[in-house]
């Protein structure tokens, strides 16, 4: 059994995970609208995982006796000044996350919930990659500046990324 109030945070983590996804998605459609196609498959893979995140919880939740209730999820931006301001609100998001998830910890820590703290360090951990990744593209933007070349050289190098 879980606490109600641990219950109440991981549910609504299933639902941030989920905007997660959907926010990467539609950075992916600004981008492949822009036929920057290797930043698009970037945002598609980031966005799949997002979506594992989210099972994560889904999974946990049940594991633990309790049911998932699943709430709407809000209609992410649509459109961003540049692909540096588009990749600042990915570090923003993300550093958001990572304040969710470090919440759910103090109050599993707060109900002596040893399980859900066991749980967390996977998420405690990938929120420093996610963090990390997000602060390097930003800078290689920076460093781009505003030669088209490369942007494009940056194109194609997040195009390699596996997609997982
Ligand atoms: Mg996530």
């Amino acid at each position: 059994m879980l606490k109600q109030n641990v219950l109440t945070l991981l549910n609504d983590q299933v639902n941030h995970e989920l905007y997660s996804a959907y926010l990467y998605l539609s950075m992916a459609a600004y981008f492949q609208d822009k036929n920057m196609n290797g930043f698009a498959h970037w945002m598609k893979a980031q966005s799949g995982e997002e979506q594992e995140h989210g099972l994560k919880f889904f999974e946990y939740i049940f594991d633990r006796g309790e049911k998932v209730t699943l709430q709407a999820i809000t209609a992410p931006p649509a459109d961003w000044a540049n692909p540096l301001d588009l990749f600042e609100q990915v570090l923003r998001h993300e550093q958001k996350v990572t304040s969710l998830i470090h919440s759910i910890y103090a109050a599993a820590v707060k109900e002596n919930d040893y399980p859900t703290q066991v749980m967390l360090h996977w998420f405690i951990d990938e929120q420093v990659e996610e963090e990390k990744n997000a602060a390097e593209i930003v800078e290689y933007i920076k460093m781009a500046g505003d030669a088209p070349g490369a942007l494009m050289m940056l194109d194609r190098q997040l195009g390699a990324r596996a997609s997982d």
